[in-house]
């Protein structure tokens, strides 16, 4: 179960998660992205009714989002302490979520071929091998389901917005959120896709309006970008 786990990074959502859903905590960015990554979910697919899977789930905004929408969601994170503010705010929400302590590898042994649809948002560049993850999410994907993928891009704009910007300027995110060197370029998310056998990549930038202070879904994918494939049908 420890498998491709990198605990420091564990510790540091599970020191947060009180204040998960705080609007103006550490976790305001996610709030404010959650609307810009759903209407890109939608824009693909219709949710409801779907079995949905939401990986590295943590306090679950992004997982409350897809069972607003009708979706059956499944919602996994390797964290304790966010997956129980998760399953807390889903019983004040009303909304049915099953969240369990997972990884996606472990996951992936017991349900293959389960998912219409799988998520991983803002997850990627916290673990050590997130090749390993994407091949875990097309194993568990049924023939034609939808992967979605965020994360920020490696360069020097990135380093500028997401960390010295988001960390140090504005104090979006607390020092130490990001390591740059765990960042990942979109053509290497979009090789690994391909390896998994995740076809039809397309990409869409986040860009962030320092001015107006809010994220507007872009074609420029330099620093936060979204990625949606699906599994290929010929099986
Ligand atoms: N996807 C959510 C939360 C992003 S924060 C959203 O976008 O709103 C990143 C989450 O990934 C944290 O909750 C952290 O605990 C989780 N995580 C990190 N490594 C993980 C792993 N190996 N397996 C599962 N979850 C992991």
């Amino acid at each position: 179960m420890t498998h491709n786990v990198d605990p420091a990074e564990l510790a540091k959502f599970d020191a947060l998660a009180s204040r998960w859903w705080d609007p103006d905590s550490d976790f305001k960015p996610l709030h404010e992205l959650n609307p810009l990554r759903c209407a890109y979910i939608d824009e693909h697919l219709n949710v409801a009714d779907k079995a949905v899977l939401d990986i590295g789930c943590g306090g679950g905004i992004l997982s409350e989002g897809l069972a607003q929408r009708g979706a059956n969601v499944t919602a996994i994170d390797m964290a304790e302490a966010p997956l129980q503010v998760a399953r807390l705010h889903a019983l004040d929400s009303g909304l049915t979520i099953n969240y369990q302590l997972s990884t996606a590898e472990a996951h992936a042994e017991q349900h293959p071929a389960a998912y219409d649809a799988i998520t991983c948002m803002e997850m990627l560049e916290h673990v050590p091998d997130p090749l390993s993850v994407i091949w875990a999410v097309s194993q568990m994907l049924k023939p034609g389901g939808w992967a979605f993928f965020s994360t920020i891009n490696r360069n020097p704009k990135a380093w500028l917005m997401a960390i010295v910007g988001a960390e140090y300027v504005l104090r979006m995110l607390p020092r130490g959120t990001h390591d740059y060197r765990k960042l990942i370029r979109p053509s290497e998310l979009k090789r690994w896709a391909e390896q998994s056998d995740l076809k039809g990549i397309n990409f869409r930038g986040i860009q962030y309006q320092p001015i107006l202070r809010q994220f507007q879904l872009s074609q420029d994918v330099s620093v936060n970008y979204l990625l949606a494939c699906r599994k290929s049908d010929s099986e």
